[in-house]
């Protein structure tokens, strides 16, 4: 077995504050914790089932007010009296990723800050298989019912809200959901199935997801039908890829900087670009998650990473004026990043 423990990328460690993380996290543990690999079906409902980890057949089960606390309990492997103990939604990370307690914290921070999860932890999340599609079939309908709530006039205000025309709204299918109060926009894998809803609150941006959900990209089901991409614009979340779309540009929007790498590799390979170009947002996460984007796709084709000449991302530079041929010629004199083959001998 590999010894993880002694990974490089466990050791570095960043400092972040737990209560100023468990503050961000309050509300969005099911999302968490789904991010960290943690089946849906066992964060739903209060009755015992299987545990993920030791199995049996009733002594898992998620603990009051998952969403705000973050707690599961099996009474087995995970409850008052293991190291680590259960009780909350950090403790729930430690038992079920295995890190220790600052290695969560990390992890945690990446997470919220929109990072990404260290190699340690994707590797885990794989080796956990995820029951039934039956997530997607329901997300898909969410979403078809959410868009067709979506009025002309309230699209319209969506659209005002962003600075934006209703056109990119339409084509990324963003919808309206009552029960949330928020605008609803899809989340797609590299194969285009819906595999989650990103929420939206129009008043105060606030950003969550819908119980269930899976992180992935922001495109427009059209975009894997071009036959011949000339360039892949990358940006972070979906008012950046709409913010693109309304310019003419091929946009696709990971799910949070850095993150999302799988999915937007499986996309580079299907549309096979002529070149990808990361737009990162103008602050650290930015920077580094376009870092971490070029090198995972960098395989397909060469990467440029730019940053928004005006504003702090890709919408604000589209709002303040800038159209498609002025961000054009900013990536044109971008580095490219390629890989470089070497000849065999
Ligand atoms: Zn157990």
């Amino acid at each position: 077995m590999r010894n993880y423990r002694n990974s490089p990328q466990v050791l570095s460690f960043n400092h972040f504050n737990i209560d100023d993380l468990r503050g961000r996290a309050a509300g969005r543990w099911v999302e968490i914790l789904e991010a960290a690999g943690v089946p849906s079906s066992l964060l739903e409902g209060r009755i015992g089932r299987p545990c993920p980890r030791c199995g049996g057949a009733d002594r898992f089960a998620p603990m009051k007010d998952i969403e705000y606390r973050g707690a599961v309990l099996c009474r087995r492997c995970f409850n008052s009296s293991t190291d680590p103990k259960a009780g909350d939604g950090v403790a729930t990370l430690r038992w079920w990723l295995g890190l220790s307690f600052p290695e969560v914290c990390k992890w945690l921070g990446n997470y919220l800050g929109g990072g990404v999860a260290s190699p340690r932890v994707r590797e885990r999340v794989y080796s956990i298989p995820i029951p039934s599609g039956k997530d997607s079939k329901r997300f898909e309908l969410i979403a078809k019912v959410w868009a067709r709530n979506m009025r002309p006039r309230w699209i319209e205000k969506a659209a005002q809200l962003l600075g934006l025309p209703t056109d990119p709204l339409i084509r990324l299918c963003v919808g309206w959901s009552p029960e949330h109060r928020a605008s609803s926009w899809p989340m797609r894998d590299d194969a285009g199935s819906i595999i989650g809803i990103r929420l939206r609150c129009p008043r105060t941006a606030q950003k969550w997801a819908v119980r269930g959900s899976v992180a992935g990209l922001f495109f427009s089901p059209e975009l894997r039908l071009i036959e011949h991409c000339r360039r892949l614009w990358v940006v972070e979340g979906p008012t950046d890829t709409a913010a693109l779309l309304s310019i003419g540009l091929d946009a696709i929007g990971v799910p949070s900087a850095g993150c999302g790498a799988d999915f937007l590799l499986g996309m580079c390979r299907w549309l096979l670009p002529q070149e990808i170009v990361i737009v990162a947002d103008r602050d650290d996460a930015g920077r580094r998650g376009a870092e971490k984007l070029a090198d995972a796709v960098v395989i397909v084709a060469p990467v440029r990473i730019v940053s928004p000449q005006v504003g702090k991302d890709a919408r604000a530079w589209v709002c303040s004026g800038a159209g498609c041929d002025v961000i054009e010629s900013a990536a044109d004199t971008a580095r490219a990043h390629a890989v470089v083959m070497e000849e065999l001998k």
